[in-house]
């Protein structure tokens, strides 16, 4: 077993831990979070002020989206939506599934085409295929070789 000393990570892809030294004073090794400092923002009012620009980033990206005509994703549907309103959103979803799944049948389609029509056109340039030089060189020496072999037997 591992001595308490090494890393103490857990490996993800196999039991066991991590086996290397940590870094001094740590606990896990320098891949393993070793070289971390700790949180960035400790006081509650670095915290909120970090938020703030975060924030701020979140609203800038929507406004980008909106400038471009975009929706963004995310967010539930109001409270108090109407009847009618819920009606067209729950049909405006099933409509874009099914424009998807339109499209991902039409691109099955058509790779099904390409590679029938790629499949025929290996087997017609086989069957038209004429023989170059160097393979008639080479059929002509080979049957030149079978005579020989033939002539030395009697
Ligand atoms: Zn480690």
């Amino acid at each position: 077993m591992a001595s308490p000393r090494r890393c103490r990570a857990r490996l993800r892809h196999k039991a066991g831990r991590c086996r290397n030294w940590p870094v001094p004073g740590k606990a896990r090794c320098r891949f393993h979070g070793g070289l971390c400092t700790g949180p960035r923002y400790t006081s509650p009012e670095k915290i909120a002020e970090r938020a703030k620009k975060m924030a701020a980033g979140r609203d800038a990206h929507f406004a980008r989206l909106h400038a471009a005509g975009l929706k963004h994703c995310g967010g539930r549907p109001p409270a108090n939506e109407s009847p009618d309103a819920r009606r067209r959103r729950l049909e405006a979803k099933l409509l874009r599934r099914e424009v998807k799944l339109i499209r991902l049948k039409e691109e099955k389609i058509e790779r099904a085409w390409v590679e029938a029509a790629e499949k025929t056109k290996a087997m017609r340039e086989e069957e038209s295929h004429e023989p170059s030089f160097e393979e008639l060189q080479a059929d002509f020496e080979r049957r030149r070789r079978e005579a020989l072999a033939r002539l030395r037997r009697y």
